[in-house]
């Protein structure tokens, strides 16, 4: 690694970050929210610019891809060399609802910058991400004096992320083959903070259930019959009672099946980021942190499955006293999941663990919402490793590792088309994600368009690993 090409590109993002940030503007002022039917057209609209800018980029296909609800973009740029990866870059054009009366400092889909920062909604997420692509491989192909990039590029940007990515999977599986690739690049996450560049190797998969519980046909007398039958109420909260043991792990047996247990050099690089306690749990909005003994906080949301209650109800709510055995009772249960855990036998141990522990008058039914799996990039895979120095290389600092806890449709793509997955994302947690006055730090936006610019000469060096 040299010094110069490192500068050559700065000075070419330098040079064309103006014009940049106004593709920016242009892009943001159109509200592409895909939860309002309103929207469809702005939706359309904003895939169709999209497209423009990605074919004005140089890709020789860009095009919109129809689904069940909103268009998605894709792009290809082959590398024309026979023997380099392929790569797809994964991130969503559409964006959460905003309006200035919610709070916003500024109109929301009029974007602003100020201090440093871009104001507007999908600022952050995830148009400015998505965005970075742009300057980012003309960065490359600038400095490197090529005409293509150095991998085969596709990009694939969703446009109803934001509103559940209903037929992504469908859009995935129906595209599979065109959509083949060495692995992905997300880019919809973020850093651990503005001085603490991180990459996230993984994020929790999910599975949720909801549990009827049934006993006497009918609401009974308590005086006449309670005591002598089964009461539904009084299960369900044995069955919520049961799920976890005395060190507050699941108890449900054969749940930790598999798991891959974080190793002692994953645990140290956690604890070597700057976390705080107490302000983790005003953004909890939590009065004490509780879990699995022997975890940290950032262990226990990022690397360890958890089984939570998400509601339970049965019987008499209403004013007063009702002194009945209640008929049926419901209890709304999920499990995030970790790499090595299967979701489908996850789900047969709870059907297992339920029936077992139910007595004979109690009848019940277990409805899967369905699951996503979990995803994990081991942190000597050579793509993630080339992430790390491309990130390095624009940041001149050590990255540290984050996961991340919720589930995404990245999952979709690591199922589908069996490769894994890298997150490049240099959001913050101050940018406001979903909330009013979302922005982005453009020094960091650079940085991303810096490292995106190194990203596709590492990785075509690294080979094809497939
Ligand atoms: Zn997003």
């Amino acid at each position: 690694m040299s010094d110069s090409p490192d500068s050559a590109v700065r000075a070419f993002i330098e040079g064309h970050r103006a014009a940049f940030l106004d593709d920016l503007v242009e892009w943001l002022r159109i509200p592409s929210v895909s939860a309002e039917p309103a929207r469809a057209g702005d939706v359309r609209r904003s895939a169709e610019w999209l497209v423009a800018k990605l074919a004005g980029t140089g890709f020789p296909t860009a095009e919109i891809w129809e689904t069940g609800g909103a268009p998605a973009v894709f792009a290809e740029w082959p590398s024309g060399d026979p023997d380099a990866p392929t790569v797809l870059v994964y991130g969503h054009h559409d964006v959460q609802p905003a309006a200035r009366e919610d709070g916003w400092h500024t109109e929301p889909f009029e974007p602003v910058i100020k201090d440093g920062r871009m104001y507007g909604r999908g600022a952050a997420d995830d148009k400015g991400q998505v965005l970075f692509h742009t300057l980012g491989v003309r960065a490359h192909l600038a400095v490197t004096g090529r005409t293509a990039p150095a991998v085969n590029l596709k990009m694939l940007i969703e446009g109803e992320e934001e509103s559940g990515s209903a037929h992504f999977a469908d859009l995935v599986r129906a595209n599979a083959d065109r959509l083949a690739c060495d692995t992905v690049i997300v880019s919809d996450t973020g850093m651990w903070s503005e001085d603490t560049p991180t990459v996230c190797t993984g994020m929790r998969g999910l599975t949720d259930c909801q549990i009827d519980l049934y006993g006497p046909d009918q609401d009974i007398h308590s005086g006449t019959f309670g005591g002598a039958v089964p009461n539904p109420a009084t299960e369900a909260a044995r069955l919520v009672a049961g799920l976890h043991d005395e060190d507050r792990r699941v108890a449900i047996p054969g749940f930790y099946d598999g798991v891959v247990e974080l190793t002692d050099h994953e645990r140290e690089l956690f604890a070597q980021l700057p976390f705080d306690e107490k302000r983790w749990l005003r953004t909890a909005h939590s009065h004490a942190a509780l879990g699995e003994a022997g975890s940290t906080v950032l262990e226990r949301i990022w690397a360890r499955p958890t089984a939570e209650v998400n509601g339970m109800s049965g019987g008499y709510q209403g004013p007063g006293g009702k002194t009945i055995v209640p008929s049926s009772a419901q209890l709304k249960l999920s499990f995030r999941l970790v790499a090595g855990q299967d979701a489908d036998a996850v789900q047969r141990a709870v059907r297992q663990w339920v029936a077992d522990r139910l007595p004979e008058g109690i009848r019940h039914e277990i409805t899967f919402w369905g699951a996503t799996r979990p995803c994990l990039t081991p942190l000597d895979h050579p793509y993630l490793q080339s992430v790390v120095r491309s990130m390095e290389r624009a940041f001149e600092q050590k990255i540290l590792f984050t996961r991340e806890g919720g589930a995404g449709p990245a999952a979709d793509l690591q199922d589908v088309l069996g490769v894994p997955v890298l997150f490049l994302g240099i959001s913050v947690p101050s940018d406001g994600w979903h909330a009013p006055n979302e922005k982005v730090e453009l020094d960091l936006l650079m940085k991303g368009v810096e490292t995106a610019a190194h990203l596709w000469a590492d990785l075509a060096e690294t080979g094809r690993a497939r």
